[in-house]
Order: C-alpha cells, then structure tokens, then sequence
C-alpha cells in the first residue's frame, strides 16, 4: 500500500504561532507507521478500501468489513484464524499484509482498590528508537467500570498542577492506538462477548483469583472516560474517529452518553467535538479568574475563560439531562475559598453543568498541595446549596500512580526515592 491508512493529525492545530509558544511545547514527532498495519481502529470505509487492496471483489467488500468489524469489536478476535466466518483464502491474503495488533502491555498494576493500570507500548515503524508508551486505567465501581484513555504521549500542555504535563515527548497517537487500548482493558479483563466468567455482586467485587467480576449481565468497560495522558482536543480528528468506533452500535458499542472527553479549554474544537462527536464534555476549569488560570492551565492564555464558558453553553445537545462536566481540582490557599466556590456557582449560572471536585494528587516535585479535606467540605457545601450536585471525586489507584494527572509513561521513569515519597503520601491520606 503506497498510503498509510492511519496518520496522525494535529499539525494544523499544533502549528506554533508567535501568540501560543508560551503554551505549548515543541511541535510534536510524527507517526510513522509500520510495514504491515493492523486492522485495529479503521473506520469502515477504510477497511473496505483494505480489503479492495488485497483483492476482495466490491460486490462483497461490504460484508466481509462487517465481518471482521464484529471479530474485532464484538468478539476481539488477535489472529486471523479465529474469524471462522471469513473463508481461509481471505484470512491469509489479509494476514500477509495487515495484523490485529494492539498495543503491548509492558506492565499490569492493581491497586488495593481493584484499579488496575496497563503501561503500554506503542508500536510504531520508527527502528533503532526506544518505542514510546502510554498508560490506561481501569476504574471498576459498584454499578459500571470506567476506562481512562490517553489521547498523546506526554502532553503539549503544562498546566502547573498536572504530572503529565512535566514529561517532554509527546506523539499523537493513532485511532488504532486509542483504539487499541479499548481491546486490551477487554483482553486483560475477560470482557468479550462470550467470555465464560461467574456473574458476581457488582463489577467492582473481586474473586478469589482477583478477577474483577461482572454485574448481571453488564460488560466491566461500560464507561470511557478522554482523561488519561495529553489533550484529546489537540488531537482532534484521531480521538474522533477512535471514538466513532468505540460508540459503534456493531460493535465496541459504548453508547456515546457513556463516553467523557475531558479537555483543558481547546475552544475551536469544542464545537467540532459536539458536531463531529457528539459525546459528552468535560471542562477542566481549575479556577474563577482568568489571572490564576493563566498560570494554572496556560492555555488560557490563548483561550480566556469568558471564551471557554461561552463554547460550553453553545454546546450541541445541552440539557439538564445532558450536562457538562466542569473539573476543579483543590488545591490549597490557591483555588479553594469560599469566595472562589460562590464565584464559582455565579459563572457557570445558566449552564447545564455539574461541579466535580478533585483533590489535588501530589507528585514528587510539586509545589501544590491538596486542600484540607474540611476546606473541600466547606467549598463543596456551597456548589451543593446552589443547586449543584457536588461529588468530591475519591482519589482511586493512587497506591498505582494512576489517579489523575499522575499518569506519565516509564519513558521518564521516577527514581525509587520519588517512588517512595509517593506511597508516603498515599498511606497518609
Ligand atoms: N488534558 C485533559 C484530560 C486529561 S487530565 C484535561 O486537562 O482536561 C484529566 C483531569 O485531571 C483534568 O481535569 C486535569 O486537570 C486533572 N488533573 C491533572 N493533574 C492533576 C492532579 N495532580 N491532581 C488532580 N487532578 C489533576
Ligand atoms: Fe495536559 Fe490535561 Fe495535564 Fe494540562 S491537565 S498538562 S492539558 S494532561
């Protein structure tokens, strides 16, 4: 094949222009794909114009996509072999030239609170360099399980709270490497369609033999959260296609109200994200005043608050059915007044909107602190009389480095000593 049937985007909305060069860090690597790609995260048109390229006559091109499309979404079908509806000849034609390949899983942790986090490496046709990796989270709770994908390597952003934001690579990654890390929690997790396992209590019991176990007849990857490495924004066009599939109702079929992309304040493409997507939204906004967020999400810088929430309430689908998600992480006597909490509840009046409260997750390094647990009482004590149903997001798998903004790959890796001082930090909760 003379075009890649996967590229990464970004350049056109990556571009340093003179105005944005204090936000975001160096333009990013390119992907180069390998010599024989895989299948995983095509769109159907693309897999029907694969199939055209290894000779599939058109008048069953369509078919056989749907075909495949259900070994590899429905069933997760890793060989070709296992698609036994496809006729032996068209399984060794498409293994001669493509694969089924996902991500590797370098590293499984499971946290004492059954989170479980997968290091993965990304393949890629770039030879003689380290391959770079990404992380994904699994978060199982009584009624649903929540996947947290990772949109880049790295971040091109630097909020000043956020881990990721630290590490200097950063790639793109590929609608089959988001993608991909779908089918691995499901490979890891037993999660396909026929996986013989007991029915238990609810997706968060574990096992004797620690396997999380499903609820009734529920999938354990139910939810996916965009919240892991990178701005999915500022990778635009790869999350939507990623995502377009994963909400296919033939096959990943995660419906899209289940489906959260978190973004830092990328306003041009929040509309595109509501059009083009149609999931829901997730806004970090961290702070009232344009003044702190400047220094917290520098991105405000080229993208103000007033122009943020004005995106938000022009989102495509709003409704108090359908509300946004405005992040606030607690950080102490920096962001978490009182005066800041009725500041808050006055600027998102008239949004459909729920408040999350994060505590702040510590990181070696870090000159933030988390807020006293009676100062997010009192702050959330306000949102919650406004109206606003205010959960305090329980920190989860912080024993594992996975809960937010903790997420930076083993390519810079922590001393043991940084190690250390973050379990320190995670027992004295
Ligand atoms: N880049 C996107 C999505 C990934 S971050 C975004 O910024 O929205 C997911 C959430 O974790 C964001 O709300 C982010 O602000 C928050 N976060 C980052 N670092 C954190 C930390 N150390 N403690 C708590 N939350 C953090
Ligand atoms: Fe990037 Fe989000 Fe971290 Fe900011 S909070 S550096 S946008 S991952």
């Amino acid at each position: 094949m003379t075009e890649p049937l996967q590229s990464t985007s970004g350049s056109s909305t990556m571009g340093p222009s003179p105005s944005s060069g204090f936000v975001e860090k160096a333009p990013l690597e390119r992907y180069v794909p390998p010599a024989k790609p895989s299948l995983v995260g095509l769109s159907r048109a693309q897999l029907t114009q694969a199939l055209a390229t290894v000779g599939v006559p058109a008048a069953q091109r369509k078919m056989r996509a749907q075909q495949i499309w259900h070994w590899l979404y429905v069933r997760g079908a890793r060989d070709f072999a296992e698609m036994t509806s496809v006729s032996k000849e068209l399984r060794t034609a498409l293994a001669a030239q493509f694969t089924l390949a996902r991500p590797e899983v370098v590293a499984e942790q499971i946290s004492a609170d059954g989170t479980r986090k997968w290091l993965l490496r990304l393949g890629d046709g770039r030879s003689g360099e380290r391959p770079h990796e990404v992380e994904c989270v699994y978060i199982p709770e009584a009624d649903r399980g929540t996947l947290c994908l990772s949109s880049q390597v790295g971040c091109t952003l630097t909020c000043s709270f956020c881990h990721t934001g630290t590490q200097r690579l950063v790639r793109n990654l590929t609608p089959g490497e988001i993608v991909g890390q779908i089918l691995v929690a499901r490979d890891r997790l037993d999660d396909w369609l026929g996986a013989a396992r007991p029915a238990g209590e609810s997706a968060a019991t574990s096992s004797a033999a620690g396997q999380p176990m499903r609820h009734g007849g529920q999938r354990l990857v139910s939810n996916i959260v965009m919240m892991g490495m990178g701005e999915p924004l500022y990778n635009f066009e790869a999350v939507r296609d990623a995502l377009l599939i994963a909400a296919d109702g033939e096959g990943i079929a995660i419906s899209k109200r289940r489906i959260t992309l978190s973004t830092s304040g990328v306003v041009p493409n929040i509309a595109r994200a509501g059009a083009e997507i149609g999931c829901m939204l997730a806004v970090s906004l961290h702070a009232v005043r344009d003044e702190l967020r400047n220094e917290l999400v520098p991105l405000n810088r080229k993208y103000p608050i007033g122009e943020l929430l004005d995106a938000c309430r022009n989102y495509p689908g709003l409704s108090n059915a359908r509300r946004i998600t405005f992040e606030y992480v607690m950080l102490k006597d920096v962001n978490d007044s009182l005066v800041e909490a009725k500041a808050l509840v006055k600027l998102l009046a008239g949004i459909p909107a729920k408040i999350n409260l994060i505590p702040f997750n510590p990181w070696p390094g870090t000159k933030y602190e988390c807020s006293d647990w009676e100062q997010i009482e009192k702050f959330s004590e306000i949102i919650f009389n406004a109206g606003y149903a205010s959960p305090v997001r329980t920190p989860r798998g912080r024993d594992i480095l996975a809960a937010c903004g903790q997420l930076k790959s083993a390519s810079e890796k922590l001393s043991a000593r940084e190690r250390l001082a973050l379990r320190a930090m995670a027992m004295t909760d």
